[in-house]
């Protein structure tokens, strides 16, 4: 499976809701769990932390979300169906977040530290979670995808936001007019 990347077009799009747990379903998150571990194997210094199904090009609201954000031994997902933002709370905080879709591109992105969800597992078990920083960052970045949303669209305006990482895995600042604002491969304008 190929991670889709910007600008296509069926990044763009709302996606439809699962509502019934089926096979086809279930075959998905199967393909979207092993898409983020074929990805970490060329991207040394990553970590897979979550995928939207979007980005293999299913239009379906299903995200997975790694199960130790900080450790790439542990290759568990956790699959969460229809997820919605009951409520954001906390303080926004900026903090550094990239994106499969969008490669080699990082941003400094400003999110709020806690959010309340509600999803349904794999097992069609209706779940609650409450989440705060690093884990909420993630939920918010994943739901952003089932309605077309990028990380990068919030912060476009921003150019002190953006960075790339260099072969030694550190960020370093671009140049925003030619590698952001006037880069159609990111935004897809002349799609
Ligand atoms: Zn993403």
């Amino acid at each position: 499976m190929k991670i889709i990347t910007t600008p296509d077009p069926r990044l763009r799009a709302k996606c439809r809701k699962v509502n019934k747990i089926t096979p086809e379903i279930s075959d998905i998150i199967a393909k979207m769990r092993e898409a983020s571990l074929e990805w970490e194997k060329s991207h040394p210094y990553e970590l897979s932390a979550a995928m939207a199904a979007p980005q293999l090009g299913f239009d379906r609201r299903i995200i997975i979300v790694r199960d130790d954000l900080d450790d790439k031994k542990n290759t568990g997902f956790t699959a969460l169906i229809d997820p919605e933002v009951i409520k954001t709370e906390g303080k926004t905080k900026k903090d550094y977040e990239g994106c499969l879709s969008v490669p080699s591109i990082y941003g400094l992105v400003p999110r709020p530290t806690k959010v309340k969800i509600k999803a349904l597992l794999e097992d069609g078990t209706p779940v609650r979670i409450k989440a705060d920083d690093s884990l909420a960052r993630t939920l918010l970045h994943e739901i952003d995808h089932l309605d077309g949303i990028l990380f990068i669209d919030h912060i476009k305006d921003d150019e002190t936001a953006f960075f790339r990482m260099n072969d030694k895995g550190d960020l370093e600042p671009v140049d925003y007019e030619t590698e952001v604002k006037n880069n159609p491969k990111l935004w897809g304008e002349d799609e």
